[in-house]
């Protein structure tokens, strides 16, 4: 992007409003830009939470702020969405939540209430689902692994994605030392290329260069004892659908080359990566994308602390930089992106995706993590104070740090919901929002700032009043979170609505014994059924 020189436009350079008949409270402030707003996406179980701030008041009253509110059955609702674009392509296949993205118990064991498998990226996850009702068939080992991790994947029978020919030697030597059962190996591949010059694959880290399979290959027939290939994997960190079609339809020409070796595998896992939808409108980001590249131009007042530009920088009045955040608003995310994807069409044999994997009889295995907890829960956090600053800043202080909902480190810009303090006004005059405010936190750090960004609320918050982080369970409440300073990391609670009120328990008192609605469970049990065959 490039800028057309254009002079500075001083900031609030409108005419002021002419009303004489309007009575206006006396106003010496100057003219206030039309607020920037973000506002999240709520479907109706997460909006209708943030609604009842007569539930969630005496909650952080009781166990403290920051409190991070958990909505099991959303995640069981996310499952069957995924269920049913297999449904539509005639896939089958297991559904694996990618474990890393919240440590909650309560939603791992709605999830063993359900067909759902799990990914887990170390020895404590394997432990934490294998504890909570996730047998081993149903779970897949990922990410780097040290000796412990694997000796109890292999000890239990649970499946291993291996990161590389290394990570099969130790394996398979583990398994031999001390008379383990074989153990169902995916290797992960990595390093997807596309006909032509571009490469369209990112360079990664993790798995085996798809390249090097014939060396791969060549590995697994020595380790045959003590290994069975069952399928390959690949994980991609990205939106692009023609990346990942790139690397899915390499994937299923390695399957045939695996089969042309003899080996039988049968699953592709095509990772996580399917994204979210935060923001509930679309031209509020179109929006606030603009007004934030012209605050870095210096063509406006500033939108974020201290003119940071979230990637972007002005050089003498020219715009570099690339814009570093999560594309908020993305409408084709989650269980949609996945049913795109399938019906995309393989790059270079032409037909949809879908219909390859039909025709060669292989298995899809997904590891969703950020889409399957779409909507699963919110961030809470207590206004401790609202100040103005010398400069004439706004701050809104929390009983929470940025740690607490790492929405900011993630790169994703979402308004809090304001949760006014129920009862009737305070003394207090409710201004409006002002020119918005910076929220930051309770470590005596200046870094800790909640966001960088300048927050428009549509009211200016009071002490007492919850901000409600909304559309957080996925990596913000609790992947970061710590104990600096010997601040309370947040608890955890799992809720739902029965008979027309709200219930809660503490995350780890949560069993899906009573807590789960019929629906919930019917759904639960069809799918289950579905894929008794193809276990069995
Ligand atoms: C992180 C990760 C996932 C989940 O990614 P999301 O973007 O949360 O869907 C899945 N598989 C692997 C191997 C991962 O590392």
């Amino acid at each position: 992007m490039r800028s057309s020189p254009l002079h500075p436009e001083p900031p609030h350079s409108e005419p002021p409003h002419s009303e004489p008949h309007h009575p206006e409270p006396p106003h010496t402030e100057p003219h206030h830009p039309e607020p920037l707003r973000l506002e999240p996406r709520l479907e109706p179980r997460l909006r209708t939470l943030l609604e009842a701030g007569d539930f969630l008041h005496p909650l952080v009253d009781a166990l403290g702020s920051p409190l991070n509110v958990l909505l099991p059955e959303q995640l069981a609702d996310n499952l069957a969405r995924f269920r049913a674009v297999y449904r539509e392509h005639h896939l089958a296949g297991p559904i694996h939540f990618a474990h890393k993205a919240n440590r909650s118990r309560a939603l791992v064991r709605r999830l063993a209430a359900t067909e759902a498998g799990l990914d887990v990226a170390s020895l404590a996850e394997l432990q934490h689902v294998l504890g909570d009702g996730i047998t081993p068939e149903r779970v897949i080992a990922t990410g780097p692994k040290n000796r412990a991790f694997l000796w109890l994947a292999a000890r239990t029978g649970v499946a291993v994605s291996l990161d590389s020919t290394a990570e099969l030697d130790e394996l398979a030597d583990l398994v031999r030392k001390n008379a383990l059962p074989r153990v169902r190996v995916l290797p992960r591949l990595s390093g997807f290329r596309a006909q032509g010059v571009t490469v369209l694959s990112r360079p990664s880290r993790f798995g085996t260069d798809v390249g090097a399979l014939d060396g791969l290959l060549d590995a697994l027939e020595r380790h045959r004892d003590a290994v069975e290939l069952t399928g390959l994997a690949y994980h991609l960190d990205t939106v692009d659908l023609n990346e990942k079609a790139v690397a899915l339809e390499a994937c299923i020409q390695a399957m045939n080359e695996c089969h042309r070796r003899g080996f039988h595998p049968r699953t592709i896992d095509i990772g996580g990566g399917f994204g979210v939808d935060y923001l509930a409108d679309g031209a509020q980001w179109q929006r606030y994308t603009t007004e934030l590249t012209k605050s870095v131009l210096g063509h406006r007042d500033p939108l974020t602390w201290q003119g940071h530009g979230y990637g972007l920088r002005n050089e003498a009045g020219t715009l570099r930089g690339t814009l570093g955040l999560y594309p908020a608003h993305r409408p084709l995310a989650a269980a949609a992106y996945l049913d795109a994807l399938l019906r995309h069409p393989a790059p270079t044999l032409g037909r949809p995706l879908a219909t390859l994997l039909l025709e060669n009889l292989y298995d899809l295995a997904v590891e969703p993590g950020r889409a399957l907890v779409d909507q699963c829960g919110a961030a809470l956090a207590r206004v401790l104070e609202v100040r103005r600053t010398p400069d004439g800043d706004t701050l809104v202080r929390l009983e929470m740090n940025a740690r607490d909902v790492s929405l900011e480190e993630h790169g994703v810009l979402m308004d809090p919901v304001l949760v006014p303090r129920p009862g009737p006004p305070s003394a207090r005059e409710a201004p409006a929002a002002p020119d918005g405010v910076h929220l930051i936190g309770n470590l005596c750090l200046e870094a800790d700032l909640i966001t960088r960004r300048k927050v428009f609320l549509p009211r200016l918050p009071a002490p007492g009043d919850l901000l409600a982080f909304a559309n957080t369970a996925g990596y913000f409440m609790d992947f970061s979170a710590d104990r600096a300073l010997q601040q309370p990391v947040a608890r955890k609670v799992a809720v739902h609505r029965q008979d027309g009120a709200w219930h809660w328990r503490l995350d780890e008192q949560y069993w899906p014994i009573d807590a789960t609605a019929p629906d919930g469970n019917a759904t639960a049990i069809a799918t289950a059924e579905e894929q008794g065959e193809r276990q069995a």
